[in-house]
């Protein structure tokens, strides 16, 4: 059963949404799953760059690929998602996945951040083709706090509606500080 937990949703629209030979970018490498995720999606005619700004995250992400016969479709890349724009041309992106905070099991203190999450989700738009899709999964509360979440939704706020899509779901009933997918949608130029 589907249980719909945050990268599960993201997930769905984004296997909805990517086709074979389509470039991708992880922005949140991590343990890997979302770059494994998007290496079979666009196969082995298209692209995956994967960021991460810490080693353990590549050398965990390259073993789950190869574990899985991912297709040879992936560049890992230790730099912070900030600079993704240095690594892709403007509109050349099918569809670009956050899933912000730290490492799962790693050092809490690596967490993403507004000072660089902010300037990575601009770099995203730019670098999304028209009708492209960006995911969002924002946390906070705990050691995640709440500046980066009020950031990351003023700058969402902000976007063009001419321009973008903006969906922000919510896990309604749930208590405490639930995270929030999202979903962005580059629209065609009229
Ligand atoms: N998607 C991952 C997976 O499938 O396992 C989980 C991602 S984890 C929640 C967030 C990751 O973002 C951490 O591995 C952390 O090192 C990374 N990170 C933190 N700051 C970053 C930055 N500026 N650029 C790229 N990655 C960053």
């Amino acid at each position: 059963m589907n249980t719909y937990q945050i990268t599960e949703w993201c997930s769905h629209f984004v296997r909805e949404h990517v086709v074979p030979g389509d470039l991708c970018i992880d922005a949140t490498m991590g343990n890997g799953h979302d770059t494994l995720l998007l290496s079979r999606l666009a196969g082995s005619a298209g692209r995956v760059l994967a960021f991460d700004i810490q080693q353990a995250a590549l050398d965990a992400a390259r073993k789950l690929l190869i574990s899985r016969n991912a297709p040879d479709n992936t560049r890992l890349i230790l730099d912070s998602h900030s600079h993704m724009a240095s690594y892709a041309d403007a509109e050349t992106v099918s569809c670009i996945m956050f899933n912000f905070g730290y490492l799962p099991s790693g050092d809490h203190s690596l967490a993403t951040c507004s000072e660089t999450s902010i300037p990575a989700v601009l770099a995203g738009l730019d670098l999304l083709k028209p009708e492209g899709l960006m995911s969002l999964c924002i946390y906070s509360g705990g050691d995640t706090g709440f500046r980066e979440k009020e950031d990351l939704l003023k700058l969402l706020k902000s976007l063009d509606c001419r321009k973008y899509l903006v969906i922000v779901s919510s896990y309604y009933n749930r208590p405490h500080h639930p995270p929030l997918p999202v979903l962005i949608r580059k629209l065609p130029e009229r």
